[in-house]
């Protein structure tokens, strides 16, 4: 309740206001303006929220799983790990500037850079799917999904999909499907019948890891060898030929390890001069910022290394290593609490 006078000639006179009744009012007045008052007027996020990626359609193999967002190292061997899996799917290529245009096009106002080159690159995958290889909105709907993480951490994992449903809506996708998968959610999320396109189960999770961990030591030596090469080019050559093992590995479910240990002798036959004196720039700041190898930090790595530099990267075990200090933190604050919290075992 609210009261103010209001004067009528010499007279004042009390008004109460019942405050949540009048902002009833106003919200019923907006919805009837808006046009939101009718049933069939439900707004778009909520009819695109529970679209499925079927367990039925995993096993007929004829939906594409779009993965993105890492390096480029990484995005490929998700790729080959979830192949392994019995996927198919395929990554995309890293953002570039074009990204960056279909990100503001279709994109809401006032986003940061990471959201627009992240969510423009599977627009820009879209249309080109589109409009160069003539396939309609209805097949591409039907035949790719594209799967991100979301979780209750930086806001990169938790307003993303919402960004990717509006641009995607925007740009003539509506109802494609943005699959989500939270790292606090364990092995049970997106398990139901109708959810299980995503077999969120260990197998799932492992491959994902080891795509990522294997991801890091071809990046970190890559980066620790190309300053240094004698022959332009060569770690290149090299890294090429480990990424193409390792992708082969995961894809077959063979030994990561062994794939590694052949890298090991690649790297090593590529000739070096460690006598140069070289600055090491270390790369650290956003996450997807300090993680892109391409036009979203202006190629910043390869760019560090024209100028003379070493490029002391980020490894993405370092997110990983978090989340588990995380969880070992919660459970170990809670150890202690005297009655029992929500938790599974009190
Ligand atoms: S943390 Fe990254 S993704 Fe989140 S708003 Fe900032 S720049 Fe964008």
């Amino acid at each position: 309740m609210a009261a103010h006078t209001t004067e009528t000639g010499s007279k004042k006179k009390l008004v109460v206001l019942d405050v949540d009744q009048e902002i009833a009012k106003f919200e019923a007045e907006e919805r009837a303006r808006l046009g939101l008052d009718k049933p069939d007027q439900a707004q778009w996020i909520e009819e695109m929220v529970d679209l499925k990626f079927t367990k039925a359609q995993r096993e007929k193999y004829d939906t594409t799983v779009l993965v993105s967002g890492l390096t480029m190292a990484q995005d490929y061997f998700v790729e080959g790990a979830l192949k392994g899996l019995g996927y198919r799917v395929m990554h995309l290529e890293c953002p570039d500037t074009n990204a960056l245009r279909y990100g503001k096009e279709f994109g809401n106002r006032g986003q940061c850079n990471p959201t627009y080159f992240t969510v423009g690159n599977l627009v820009k995958f879209l249309c080109t799917l589109r409009d160069q290889q003539g396939m309609t909105s209805e097949e591409i709907i039907n035949k790719y999904v594209f799967l991100t993480a979301g979780a209750c951490g930086p806001c990169r994992f938790g307003m993303y999909v919402t960004e990717y449903r509006k641009a995607l809506r925007d740009a003539g996708f509506d109802g494609f499907r943005v699959l989500l998968f939270q790292q606090t959610g364990g092995f049970d999320q997106a398990s139901g019948e109708d959810a299980a396109g995503l077999d969120m189960k260990p197998p799932f999770f492992i491959g994902i890891v080891k795509a990522l961990l294997a991801g890091d030591v071809v990046n970190a030596l890559g980066y620790r060898v190309r300053p240094y090469e004698v022959v332009p080019g060569s770690t290149d050559a090299a890294l090429d030929r480990i990424k193409k093992n390792i992708y082969d590995a995961l894809a077959t479910n063979k030994s990561v390890f062994g794939a590694l240990w052949s890298a090991r002798k690649e790297l090593g036959a590529v000739k070096v001069d460690r006598l140069r004196p070289k600055p090491r720039v270390s790369i650290i700041g956003e996450f997807w910022a300090m993680t892109t190898e391409g036009d979203g930090n202006y190629q910043l790595q390869r760019f560090l290394e024209q100028e003379g530099a070493e490029a002391d990267i980020q490894l993405i075990s370092a997110w990983l290593l978090y989340t588990i200090w995380e969880g070992r933190n919660d459970v170990k604050n809670r150890m202690n609490l005297r009655g029992s919290d929500g938790g599974k075992y009190g």
